[in-house]
Protein backbone atom coordinates (compact mmCIF):
# COMPACT_ATOMS: atom_id res chain seq x y z
CA UNK A 1 0.00 0.00 0.00
CA UNK A 2 1.23 3.62 -0.72
CA UNK A 3 -0.24 5.90 1.84
CA UNK A 4 -2.34 8.93 0.47
CA UNK A 5 -0.47 11.89 1.92
CA UNK A 6 -3.13 14.33 4.40
CA UNK A 7 -1.81 17.59 3.17
CA UNK A 8 -2.11 19.62 6.15
CA UNK A 9 -1.71 22.87 4.05
CA UNK A 10 -4.73 22.10 1.97
CA UNK A 11 -7.19 20.99 5.25
CA UNK A 12 -5.61 24.36 6.70
CA UNK A 13 -6.68 26.70 3.42
CA UNK A 14 -10.04 25.29 3.23
CA UNK A 15 -10.49 25.90 7.25
CA UNK A 16 -9.70 29.12 7.01
CA UNK A 17 -12.35 30.01 4.16
CA UNK A 18 -14.87 28.93 7.19
CA UNK A 19 -13.12 31.09 9.36
CA UNK A 20 -13.44 34.00 7.18
CA UNK A 21 -17.18 34.08 6.96
CA UNK A 22 -16.65 33.56 11.17
CA UNK A 23 -14.82 36.71 10.80
CA UNK A 24 -17.18 38.78 8.96
CA UNK A 25 -20.08 37.70 11.24
CA UNK A 26 -18.26 39.29 14.24
CA UNK A 27 -18.31 42.55 11.84
CA UNK A 28 -16.02 45.95 11.24
CA UNK A 29 -14.35 45.81 14.90
CA UNK A 30 -11.34 44.31 14.70
CA UNK A 31 -10.57 41.17 16.88
CA UNK A 32 -6.90 41.42 18.67
CA UNK A 33 -4.87 38.48 19.06
CA UNK A 34 -1.60 39.49 20.68
CA UNK A 35 1.74 37.04 20.69
CA UNK A 36 4.87 37.72 23.10
CA UNK A 37 7.63 36.79 22.91
CA UNK A 38 10.24 36.71 25.26
CA UNK A 39 13.88 36.81 23.37
CA UNK A 40 14.10 35.84 20.08
CA UNK A 41 14.25 31.97 19.10
CA UNK A 42 14.25 30.58 15.70
CA UNK A 43 12.24 28.02 15.92
CA UNK A 44 9.41 30.16 17.23
CA UNK A 45 10.41 33.07 14.44
CA UNK A 46 8.98 30.43 11.59
CA UNK A 47 5.83 29.65 13.79
CA UNK A 48 5.11 33.60 14.34
CA UNK A 49 5.96 34.16 10.64
CA UNK A 50 3.14 31.38 10.02
CA UNK A 51 0.67 33.08 12.69
CA UNK A 52 1.21 36.05 11.25
CA UNK A 53 0.24 34.92 7.63
CA UNK A 54 -2.67 32.83 8.50
CA UNK A 55 -4.17 35.92 10.77
CA UNK A 56 -4.04 38.43 7.91
CA UNK A 57 -5.51 35.77 5.56
CA UNK A 58 -8.94 35.30 8.09
CA UNK A 59 -8.78 39.52 8.94
CA UNK A 60 -7.39 38.93 12.24
CA UNK A 61 -5.35 41.81 13.76
CA UNK A 62 -2.09 40.28 15.53
CA UNK A 63 0.08 42.18 17.21
CA UNK A 64 3.50 40.76 17.83
CA UNK A 65 5.63 41.67 21.44
CA UNK A 66 9.18 41.36 22.14
CA UNK A 67 10.13 41.32 25.62
CA UNK A 68 14.16 41.27 26.11
CA UNK A 69 15.59 38.41 26.71
CA UNK A 70 16.17 39.56 29.92
CA UNK A 71 12.77 40.17 30.89
CA UNK A 72 12.05 37.78 34.15
CA UNK A 73 9.00 36.06 34.92
CA UNK A 74 7.36 39.08 36.61
CA UNK A 75 7.67 40.80 33.58
CA UNK A 76 5.79 38.72 31.38
CA UNK A 77 3.12 38.23 33.82
CA UNK A 78 2.77 42.06 33.93
CA UNK A 79 2.52 42.39 30.09
CA UNK A 80 -0.07 39.55 30.30
CA UNK A 81 -2.08 40.95 32.98
CA UNK A 82 -2.20 44.07 30.90
CA UNK A 83 -3.86 42.21 27.69
CA UNK A 84 -5.59 40.21 30.14
CA UNK A 85 -7.74 43.35 31.03
CA UNK A 86 -7.84 45.26 27.83
CA UNK A 87 -11.41 44.80 26.48
CA UNK A 88 -10.56 44.92 22.85
CA UNK A 89 -8.04 42.16 22.99
CA UNK A 90 -10.06 38.65 22.29
CA UNK A 91 -6.83 36.10 22.57
CA UNK A 92 -3.73 35.53 24.17
CA UNK A 93 -0.50 33.71 22.98
CA UNK A 94 3.20 33.25 24.47
CA UNK A 95 6.08 31.41 22.40
CA UNK A 96 7.99 28.65 22.97
CA UNK A 97 10.42 28.00 23.98
CA UNK A 98 10.75 30.76 27.17
CA UNK A 99 14.03 31.62 28.52
CA UNK A 100 15.76 29.36 31.53
CA UNK A 101 13.68 30.55 34.91
CA UNK A 102 10.50 31.07 33.35
CA UNK A 103 8.01 28.61 34.22
CA UNK A 104 5.50 27.74 31.39
CA UNK A 105 2.67 26.43 33.32
CA UNK A 106 3.01 29.63 35.39
CA UNK A 107 2.65 31.64 32.08
CA UNK A 108 0.17 29.87 30.50
CA UNK A 109 -2.21 29.70 33.91
CA UNK A 110 -1.60 33.78 34.07
CA UNK A 111 -3.34 34.05 30.72
CA UNK A 112 -7.21 34.53 31.05
CA UNK A 113 -9.23 31.62 30.30
CA UNK A 114 -11.48 33.00 28.06
CA UNK A 115 -8.10 35.16 26.21
CA UNK A 116 -6.34 31.32 26.26
CA UNK A 117 -6.78 30.97 22.59
CA UNK A 118 -3.71 27.79 22.50
CA UNK A 119 -6.27 26.11 24.87
CA UNK A 120 -3.57 25.36 27.54
CA UNK A 121 -4.70 27.00 30.76
CA UNK A 122 -5.60 24.01 33.07
CA UNK A 123 -9.41 25.41 33.02
CA UNK A 124 -9.74 24.65 29.63
CA UNK A 125 -7.51 21.77 29.58
CA UNK A 126 -9.72 20.34 32.39
CA UNK A 127 -12.89 21.06 30.62
CA UNK A 128 -11.91 18.62 27.99
CA UNK A 129 -12.89 15.53 30.17
CA UNK A 130 -16.18 16.80 30.39
CA UNK A 131 -16.66 17.25 26.43
CA UNK A 132 -14.90 18.84 23.77
CA UNK A 133 -13.72 22.88 25.47
CA UNK A 134 -14.38 25.83 23.65
CA UNK A 135 -10.46 26.28 23.40
CA UNK A 136 -9.40 22.97 22.77
CA UNK A 137 -5.17 22.96 22.73
CA UNK A 138 -4.75 23.80 19.34
CA UNK A 139 -2.22 20.68 17.92
CA UNK A 140 -4.50 18.38 19.68
CA UNK A 141 -7.34 19.91 17.81
CA UNK A 142 -5.29 19.98 14.30
CA UNK A 143 -4.85 15.70 14.80
CA UNK A 144 -8.42 15.51 15.50
CA UNK A 145 -9.18 17.50 12.35
CA UNK A 146 -6.76 15.67 10.18
CA UNK A 147 -8.28 12.63 11.25
CA UNK A 148 -11.97 13.50 10.76
CA UNK A 149 -10.86 14.68 7.09
CA UNK A 150 -10.16 11.03 6.00
CA UNK A 151 -13.68 10.26 6.43
CA UNK A 152 -12.84 7.26 9.13
CA UNK A 153 -16.01 6.24 11.37
CA UNK A 154 -14.10 6.76 14.74
CA UNK A 155 -16.73 4.63 16.83
CA UNK A 156 -15.12 1.79 17.64
CA UNK A 157 -12.04 2.25 15.73
CA UNK A 158 -9.10 1.64 17.54
CA UNK A 159 -6.69 4.28 18.50
CA UNK A 160 -2.93 4.46 19.87
CA UNK A 161 -1.49 7.35 21.34
CA UNK A 162 2.56 7.72 21.35
CA UNK A 163 3.27 10.32 23.53
CA UNK A 164 1.40 11.55 27.25
CA UNK A 165 2.24 15.28 27.72
CA UNK A 166 -0.38 17.41 28.85
CA UNK A 167 -0.76 19.78 25.54
CA UNK A 168 -0.39 16.83 22.95
CA UNK A 169 -0.67 13.25 23.79
CA UNK A 170 -3.16 13.47 26.71
CA UNK A 171 -5.67 15.61 24.87
CA UNK A 172 -5.80 14.38 21.60
CA UNK A 173 -6.71 10.80 23.48
CA UNK A 174 -9.41 11.84 25.24
CA UNK A 175 -10.57 14.07 21.99
CA UNK A 176 -10.63 10.37 20.29
CA UNK A 177 -12.25 9.19 23.17
CA UNK A 178 -15.02 11.83 23.01
CA UNK A 179 -15.71 9.86 19.64
CA UNK A 180 -16.09 6.94 20.92
CA UNK A 181 -12.72 5.23 19.42
CA UNK A 182 -11.01 2.82 21.53
CA UNK A 183 -7.86 4.46 22.89
CA UNK A 184 -4.77 3.29 23.89
CA UNK A 185 -1.93 6.09 24.98
CA UNK A 186 1.69 4.68 25.44
CA UNK A 187 4.67 6.40 26.61
CA UNK A 188 7.94 5.67 28.38
CA UNK A 189 6.72 3.19 30.21
CA UNK A 190 5.09 1.08 27.51
CA UNK A 191 6.62 -2.55 26.94
CA UNK A 192 6.37 -3.09 23.05
CA UNK A 193 5.55 -0.20 21.89
CA UNK A 194 4.91 -2.22 18.22
CA UNK A 195 2.44 -4.68 20.08
CA UNK A 196 -0.01 -1.83 20.57
CA UNK A 197 0.36 0.21 17.10
CA UNK A 198 0.22 -3.29 15.22
CA UNK A 199 -3.52 -3.23 16.21
CA UNK A 200 -4.49 0.10 15.61
CA UNK A 201 -6.67 1.81 12.77
CA UNK A 202 -5.02 5.37 13.08
CA UNK A 203 -1.96 5.87 14.99
CA UNK A 204 -0.82 9.58 16.57
CA UNK A 205 3.10 9.49 17.52
CA UNK A 206 3.52 13.03 19.41
CA UNK A 207 6.81 12.14 20.92
CA UNK A 208 9.77 14.39 19.25
CA UNK A 209 12.34 11.28 18.39
CA UNK A 210 12.92 11.24 14.94
CA UNK A 211 12.25 7.50 12.93
CA UNK A 212 10.38 6.19 16.45
CA UNK A 213 7.43 4.12 14.17
CA UNK A 214 8.73 2.01 11.63
CA UNK A 215 6.33 0.44 8.95
CA UNK A 216 7.13 -3.04 10.25
CA UNK A 217 5.25 -1.59 13.33
CA UNK A 218 1.62 -0.78 11.62
CA UNK A 219 -1.21 -2.50 10.26
CA UNK A 220 -1.64 -2.39 6.47
CA UNK A 221 -3.98 0.75 5.98
CA UNK A 222 -3.43 2.19 9.49
CA UNK A 223 -4.25 6.00 9.45
CA UNK A 224 -0.95 7.71 11.02
CA UNK A 225 -0.49 11.26 12.15
CA UNK A 226 2.87 12.27 12.93
CA UNK A 227 3.24 15.37 14.96
CA UNK A 228 6.85 15.50 16.31
CA UNK A 229 9.13 18.11 14.71
CA UNK A 230 12.49 17.10 14.93
CA UNK A 231 15.87 18.02 13.59
CA UNK A 232 17.17 15.07 10.99
CA UNK A 233 20.80 14.41 10.04
CA UNK A 234 20.79 16.77 6.88
CA UNK A 235 19.53 19.51 9.12
CA UNK A 236 15.60 19.15 6.94
CA UNK A 237 12.81 19.36 9.59
CA UNK A 238 11.92 15.60 10.01
CA UNK A 239 8.73 13.80 12.33
CA UNK A 240 8.87 10.92 14.16
CA UNK A 241 7.98 8.57 11.44
CA UNK A 242 10.13 6.96 9.09
CA UNK A 243 8.79 8.20 6.36
CA UNK A 244 9.99 5.96 3.84
CA UNK A 245 8.54 2.59 5.54
CA UNK A 246 5.72 3.95 6.86
CA UNK A 247 4.54 5.66 3.65
CA UNK A 248 4.76 2.05 2.40
CA UNK A 249 2.27 0.74 4.84
CA UNK A 250 -0.27 3.33 6.04
CA UNK A 251 -3.19 3.93 4.03
CA UNK A 252 -3.00 8.04 5.68
CA UNK A 253 -0.10 9.82 6.50
CA UNK A 254 0.84 13.50 7.36
CA UNK A 255 4.20 14.59 5.98
CA UNK A 256 6.36 16.49 8.05
CA UNK A 257 6.75 19.82 7.89
CA UNK A 258 3.43 20.57 6.19
CA UNK A 259 0.97 18.26 7.79
CA UNK A 260 -0.32 18.98 11.49
CA UNK A 261 1.68 22.07 12.05
CA UNK A 262 -0.72 24.41 9.43
CA UNK A 263 -3.58 23.02 10.78
CA UNK A 264 -2.77 23.98 14.76
CA UNK A 265 -2.05 27.32 13.08
CA UNK A 266 -5.60 27.06 11.99
CA UNK A 267 -7.15 25.93 15.25
CA UNK A 268 -5.26 28.97 16.59
CA UNK A 269 -6.95 31.35 14.72
CA UNK A 270 -10.38 29.23 15.20
CA UNK A 271 -9.84 29.82 18.78
CA UNK A 272 -9.14 33.27 18.49
CA UNK A 273 -12.54 34.01 16.23
CA UNK A 274 -14.35 31.64 19.52
CA UNK A 275 -12.45 33.99 22.12
CA UNK A 276 -14.33 36.96 19.91
CA UNK A 277 -17.83 35.71 20.16
CA UNK A 278 -17.97 33.45 16.66
CA UNK A 279 -19.72 30.22 15.82
CA UNK A 280 -17.29 28.74 14.32
P1 LIG B 1 6.97 16.56 25.20
O1 LIG B 1 6.29 17.43 26.19
O2 LIG B 1 8.46 16.43 25.22
O3 LIG B 1 6.32 15.11 25.32
C1 LIG B 1 6.84 13.99 24.66
C2 LIG B 1 6.13 12.77 25.15
O4 LIG B 1 6.69 11.60 24.57
C3 LIG B 1 6.24 12.58 26.64
O5 LIG B 1 4.95 12.19 27.09
C4 LIG B 1 7.26 11.48 26.80
O6 LIG B 1 7.08 10.73 27.97
C5 LIG B 1 6.94 10.64 25.60
N1 LIG B 1 8.07 9.78 25.19
C6 LIG B 1 9.39 10.03 25.25
N2 LIG B 1 10.09 9.01 24.73
C7 LIG B 1 9.20 8.08 24.34
C8 LIG B 1 9.30 6.81 23.74
N3 LIG B 1 10.48 6.27 23.43
N4 LIG B 1 8.16 6.12 23.46
C9 LIG B 1 6.96 6.65 23.75
N5 LIG B 1 6.79 7.87 24.33
C10 LIG B 1 7.91 8.57 24.62
O7 LIG B 1 6.62 17.01 23.73
P2 LIG B 1 5.22 17.57 23.12
O8 LIG B 1 5.08 19.00 23.45
O9 LIG B 1 4.13 16.62 23.43
O10 LIG B 1 5.56 17.47 21.58
C11 LIG B 1 5.84 16.21 20.96
C12 LIG B 1 6.43 16.46 19.58
O11 LIG B 1 5.45 17.16 18.81
C13 LIG B 1 7.69 17.33 19.58
O12 LIG B 1 8.51 16.90 18.53
C14 LIG B 1 7.16 18.71 19.25
O13 LIG B 1 8.12 19.54 18.62
C15 LIG B 1 6.03 18.37 18.33
N6 LIG B 1 4.94 19.38 18.27
C16 LIG B 1 4.47 19.71 17.06
C17 LIG B 1 3.45 20.63 16.95
C18 LIG B 1 2.91 20.97 15.59
O14 LIG B 1 2.14 21.93 15.47
N7 LIG B 1 3.22 20.20 14.55
C19 LIG B 1 2.93 21.24 18.09
C20 LIG B 1 3.41 20.85 19.35
C21 LIG B 1 4.44 19.90 19.43
P3 LIG B 1 7.75 11.22 29.38
O15 LIG B 1 7.22 12.60 29.65
O16 LIG B 1 7.26 10.21 30.35
O17 LIG B 1 9.21 11.21 29.13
Amino acid sequence: MTAQLLDGRVLAKSIREDLKKARQSLGDAPVRLVSIEVGQNPAAAVYVRNQLRAAEDVGIAMEHIHLPVSAGEAELLAAIEERNAHAEVAGVIVQRPLPPGIDPRSVQSAIAPGKDVEGMHPENLGSILYREPALPPCTAAAAQQLILSTGVDLRGAETVVVGHSEIVGKPIAVLLLHHLSTVTVCHVGTRNLADHTRRADIVVVAVGKAGLVHGDMLKEGAIVIDVGINQGADGKIVGDVDFDSVSAVAGHLTPVPGGVGPVTVAMLMRNTLRAAGASV
